[in-house]
């Protein structure tokens, strides 16, 4: 089976920044990420349209998990997730509207990831990969070549990170999946990647080089901001629309930290 068999939900995070998507991906009854709960009105008829069997969440931010109340009442499903996110789905999902006020019953069940999912014509197997959280998970197809990478990949050349992301877990968790082998990824934030896995190889060696080059300068003695205008002086763009969430110096501590 080809490509094709990937359904592509594009939808903006925000719809006063549209500038940024998140994507879903509907495959044979799997639907992974869920999308933001502030664009419920247009994900609700995608959902009712495609009633997903199975849901696999690539880990807890709410660009990709704010959806999960709705499905979990609405929809009978079988909703996946890492171990170390369970707690706050289960919170979720009993502090929702849908069940305080609407007195909603819940429809479907929230599991750990298992070694593989099954649809009626693929296998899906999750990987944990952290870096961007601890709770990341990829999934891989292996006879359809598929990867599908969350919010791993997202950019080659990252220069700002969100507070507690690990460079040392991201290079670890690149290394481990290019020994499979996929040939096609889908990205939690780019769609399908062209030439994904060489672009995962591009990554993997601007992070290497990246963290070490920030080490240096962290053992000469160099402050953090000393280190963010030698190796990133010029504006970063999501660093402002995002009031320093997404920041250089957390990039940097990312680099010689590892995760607390
Ligand atoms: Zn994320």
């Amino acid at each position: 089976m080809s490509q094709t068999n990937v359904m592509v939900k594009e939808i903006p995070v925000n719809p006063f920044y549209r500038k940024m998507s998140v994507y879903l991906y509907y495959i044979d009854g799997l639907l992974i990420d869920t999308g933001p709960k502030i664009n419920r009105y247009s994900l609700i008829p995608f959902f009712k349209s495609i009633k997903p069997k199975q849901v696999a969440l690539t880990h807890h931010h709410t660009d990709h998990v704010g959806m999960v109340p709705w499905l979990a009442f609405y929809q009978q499903s079988t909703i996946y997730c890492h171990p170390n996110m369970m707690s706050l789905i289960t919170k979720d999902i009993n502090h929702s509207w849908y069940k305080k006020v609407f007195k909603q019953e819940q429809k479907s069940l929230i599991k750990a990831y298992p070694k593989v999912i099954n649809t009626s014509n693929f296998t899906f197997q999750p990987i944990e990969t952290l870096g961007h959280t601890y709770d990341h998970v990829c999934l891989y197809e292996q006879n359809e070549g598929w990867l599908f990478t969350g919010d791993l990949y997202v950019t080659p050349h990252p220069k700002v990170s969100l507070q507690g992301e690990s460079i040392t877990e991201y290079i670890d968790a690149i290394e481990s999946l290019l020994q499979l082998n996929f040939t096609k990824v889908f990205c939690g934030h780019q769609g399908a990647v062209n030439h994904g896995r060489e672009m995962l190889k591009e990554k993997l060696n601007y992070l290497k080089e990246t963290k070490f080059k920030v080490k240096q300068l962290h053992d000469l003695g160099y402050s953090d901001q000393e280190i963010v205008k030698e190796l990133f002086p010029g504006r970063v763009n999501l660093e402002i629309f995002t009031f320093g969430s997404f920041s250089r110096i957390n990039f940097v501590r990312s680099c010689y930290q590892e995760r607390v």
